[in-house]
């Protein structure tokens, strides 16, 4: 058994610290002025790709560390850059995994490169799951793909809404409703290929942060996909669907929540992390202004009301990151998540992220609250992360209803 340690190994320093210099180098430099333009930044991604970090290959040498510290310190590292700015990096990466973890080898193999394009002719992906009026309820998404069987082509019709990359994006993955009888598990994911037609942007969101990512309402109307573009294939949908139905007479559906439960607690994580790297951004900016801003004659920190404030921003920060990498490990390590470790870490960091950001503002005094330093833009940006990836009062809920074992509401 592996002695334990709570040291990253030389392998993952190094890892680290490639990733660190690439987000100080490249991403620091271009943040606010991508924040402003409020665009996808393109020549980033691309440079992000000739590095190697814009690709399948980086997120699977990182998903696969045995640690399971991989992909938390990748994420930490590229949001300590910037969040909208890696946001469009990792973007692509969150449609990616859906293909690889429920796609067959030839849907890897066919769509993964058409995600992400070459280094010279960048593509992004996206996926698009919520809707106008299913968003925490993912229960009520009304999105519906049908089988044409003649054809031999599912028709998707319905509006997904806050698509990261929506309608930029070369690939689509859509969610929808394939058997309105079975609810949440009644639905199935499907590859939307490249200008296919029926499928149009809606709305572009004009955000209050991470205001280089692009997000945007998608559009699908009478949108015909090959019967191969179904994620997994027709035989394996047709059987899971006969066996929840088969579970729901029987009324055994409680082992396919969990398996999807499982699932959740494994991402969060990913999404806690980001959370640290705003965090520790801001609260790097914020230490070094307080020692060198002077007032009454001193520096700023010798000050208890700022000192320890900037004691308690480290103390959450790094209780923050020892949740994540906790539940980072549990998800490699197969270890059920009894008390849905994985939302709590998403739920804590998130929400440590929003408060560290605020009191960065606080510490900078009237220069925080400008766009001159970028602890605004940091905290405008930490807004996000309580709310996707499933809100702080759902990951509450599940951890609630974890922990009691109760249906609370
Ligand atoms: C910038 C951005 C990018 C996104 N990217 C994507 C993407 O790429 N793909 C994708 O599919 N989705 C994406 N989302 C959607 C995101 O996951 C949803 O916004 C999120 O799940 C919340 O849904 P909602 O906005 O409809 O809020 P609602 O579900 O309407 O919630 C509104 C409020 O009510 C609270 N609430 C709801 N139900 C309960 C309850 N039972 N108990 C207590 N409180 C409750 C919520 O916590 C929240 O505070 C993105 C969103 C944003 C803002």
């Amino acid at each position: 058994m592996a002695e334990f340690t709570m040291e990253l190994n030389d392998d993952q320093k190094q890892v680290r610290d490639w990733i660190h210099g690439f987000a100080a180098d490249v991403m620091r430099p271009a943040a606010a002025e991508w924040d402003e333009r409020e665009e996808t930044p393109w020549p980033v991604i691309q440079e992000a790709a000739k590095v190697g970090i814009y690709s399948l290959d980086f997120y699977a040498q990182q998903f696969f560390d045995p640690t399971g510290l991989g992909i938390p310190m990748a994420m930490e590292e590229l949001f300590w850059g910037d969040a909208g700015i890696a946001l469009s990096i990792v973007g692509t990466g969150l449609a990616a995994i859906g293909v690889v973890a429920n796609g067959t080898e030839e849907q890897i193999g066919t769509w993964i490169p058409q995600m992400y394009g070459t280094p010279d002719d960048v593509k992004v992906a996206a996926f698009c799951s919520s809707e106008p009026d299913a968003g925490s309820d993912v229960g009520s998404m009304r999105t519906r793909a049908v089988y044409d069987q003649a054809k031999d082509e599912w028709v998707l019709n319905g509006t997904k809404t806050w698509a990261t990359n929506g309608g930029i994006a070369n690939v689509h993955i859509v969610v929808a409703v394939v058997d309105p009888e079975l609810g949440t598990k009644g639905h199935a994911s499907f590859i939307v290929p490249p200008n296919t037609p029926g499928l149009s942007q809606g709305q572009k969101f004009k955000k209050h942060g991470i205001r280089a990512s692009h997000t945007a309402e998608v559009v699908l109307e009478d949108v015909r996909i090959p019967g191969s573009c179904l994620l997994g294939g027709k035989e394996k949908l047709d059987e899971r669907l006969a066996r929840a139905h088969e579970r729901a007479r029987s009324g055994g559906g409680e082992r396919v929540k969990n398996a999807a439960m499982a699932t959740f607690e494994a991402s969060r994580p990913a999404v806690g992390a980001m959370a640290v790297g705003t965090a520790r951004a801001a609260y790097e900016v914020a230490l070094d202004y307080a020692k060198t801003r002077t007032q009454f004659g001193r520096p700023i920190i010798d000050n208890q009301g700022v000192a320890f404030q900037l004691a308690d921003m480290r103390t959450q920060i790094d209780a923050a990151r020892l949740l994540v990498w906790r539940a980072s490990w549990m998800a490699v390590a197969g270890r059920p998540f009894e008390s849905a470790e994985g939302s709590m870490s998403k739920l804590f960091a998130s929400e440590v992220a929003k408060k560290v950001t605020a009191q960065a503002v606080q510490i900078l005094g009237g220069n925080g609250f400008t766009r001159e330093y970028p602890v605004e833009r940091m905290h405008r940006d930490s807004a996000i992360y309580t709310i996707f990836e499933g809100t702080s009062e759902i990951q509450r809920l599940v951890i609630a209803r974890t922990i009691s074992g109760m249906p609370i509401r």
